[in-house]
């Protein structure tokens, strides 16, 4: 599933992409891929307008068209593709098509079809409960380090229920949750509120800097997901259980923690001795 680093990748893609072109055509293939407007609404709103900025907030892509804001969640398995009319026909995994004036064709894939799209006004994203009820950006916002001390001393929740939990920090699921307090050398389970100041320090540290290392190693045109075919796992821990620990040698675990698979060492990642009270909250 897209989080954070393969977002900003597909934000940074589109940007290229789209921005100065405009739409010659847009094609709703799917049209349940579109709330709350009708697919054959959103056509005609994108059509003849051009693109002029593509942004990330925490997992969403807004695309910015003249006085109007495409916003796009990929959610499992969503990802844009840029190829021409020459092509042929968008065939399935298709669920939405751009055609731009310069001959080329951006293409929405969902094998899954869980992805969703909003048209909103232009600077009224924040009226679409999905953006208004965001923590600060994991990568973008400085307050970010400062909503984490927050949450930390008040939860009992684990901490990595709180690190994928989208009203603390946007941005963060669960692979990036594992990899960061692997990182910070802090065991998944720990209750936040049993955390020193020293390891939510370095959590706070570990976050951006494992962000901007994941978007950096998985940058390319194309992004396959972890699980689909001809993925590479660029990741430490994840899915790596019985593997060594690339900085200990002890082979990493797998354990359920906040309904989640997580991995962990646990050299680096010392058991905690309380259990967190996870399950009072779903993780975003
Ligand atoms: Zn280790």
């Amino acid at each position: 599933m897209p989080e954070l680093p393969e977002v900003e990748i597909h934000a940074r893609n589109l940007r290229r992409w789209l921005v100065g072109r405009r739409v010659e055509q847009c094609q709703v293939v799917d049209s349940s891929l579109v709330v709350p407007e009708t697919a054959g609404e959103l056509q005609a709103a994108l059509q003849g307008r051009r693109f002029d900025g593509v942004i990330r907030r925490a997992k969403y892509v807004l695309c910015c068209l003249d006085d109007l804001t495409l916003v796009v969640h990929l959610r499992m398995t969503g990802r844009f593709v840029l190829d021409s009319y020459a092509a042929g026909p968008a065939t399935r995994p298709t669920r939405l098509t751009l055609l731009l004036d310069n001959g080329t064709r951006v293409r929405f894939e969902d094998r899954r079809r869980f992805g969703r799209v909003w048209l909103v006004p232009a600077g009224k994203e924040t009226e679409l409960s999905e953006l208004r009820s965001l923590g600060p950006d994991a990568l973008l916002d400085l307050d970010g380090h400062g909503a984490l001390e927050k949450a930390c001393r008040v939860s009992r929740r684990s901490v990595k229920a709180l690190l994928m939990d989208q009203h603390v920090i946007g941005g963060i699921g669960n692979i990036c949750a594992a990899e960061i307090l692997f990182r910070a050398g802090v065991h998944p389970a720990t209750p936040a509120s049993d955390l020193d100041a020293c390891s939510v320090s370095r959590i706070a540290r570990a976050i951006p800097r494992f962000l901007e290392w994941a978007i950096e190693a998985q940058s390319r045109k194309e992004l396959i997901y972890l699980g689909e075919k001809g993925a590479e796992n660029v990741f430490s821990l994840y899915r790596r259980a019985g593997e060594p620990c690339p900085a200990c040698g002890t082979p990493i675990r797998r354990t359920v923690v906040a309904g989640r698979g997580t991995y962990w060492c646990a050299t680096c990642q010392p058991e905690p001795a309380a259990a967190p009270t996870d399950g009072r909250r779903s993780a975003g």
